[in-house]
């Protein structure tokens, strides 16, 4: 099992209309504590985990780069995979199956990852599923982390 984790929306906050070309933006937005612990227990684990994450400019790629180092130092340089706005998650990835997770707030980032065959997770924050449009698995940025865990398990269980 792998986890690919996006930030904006997920491992942050995501902040309509913020000042994102703006300098240290992605470094100072205020982050979902409940996934960082979650994404710590499964660190204890020996999961291997990636940060999967866009930046809109080379201000907010050293800014989110900063933070992620800071947030979880143990992170490999190498399990970070940052790229472009315009370009798609799945390009930056080898082969992938079932076994690897991506757990993003953005619904045609997941439905991508199913096309290769990837297992998407939605994150519900506050202010995404305004629709109800996504049918598929999820998790809520507001639940304890041990059971976000238990959930994320589950999830790769059933597919087994
Ligand atoms: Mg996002």
């Amino acid at each position: 099992m792998k986890l690919y984790w996006d930030m904006d929306g997920v491992i942050n906050h995501f902040i309509k209309d913020g000042d994102y070309l703006r300098e240290g933006y992605f470094y100072g937005l205020p982050v979902h504590e409940e996934i960082k612990k979650t994404i710590d227990i499964f660190n204890e684990e020996k999961v291997e985990q990636f940060i999967l994450s866009k930046y809109p400019n080379k201000t907010a790629y050293f800014d989110k780069m900063k933070s992620i180092m800071e947030l979880f130092p143990w992170f490999k340089r190498k399990n970070i995979i940052l790229l472009p706005y315009e370009d798609d998650k799945t390009k930056y990835v080898g082969r992938i199956d079932k076994n690897d997770i991506l757990i993003d707030d953005f619904t045609p980032n997941l439905v991508e990852w199913q096309e290769i065959g990837g297992t998407p997770i939605k994150c519900i924050n506050k202010i995404n599923n305004t629709t109800g449009r996504w049918k598929g698995d999820f998790i809520d940025v507001g639940t304890n982390p041990y059971d976000i865990v238990k959930k994320i398990v589950g999830i790769i269980e059933r597919r087994l």
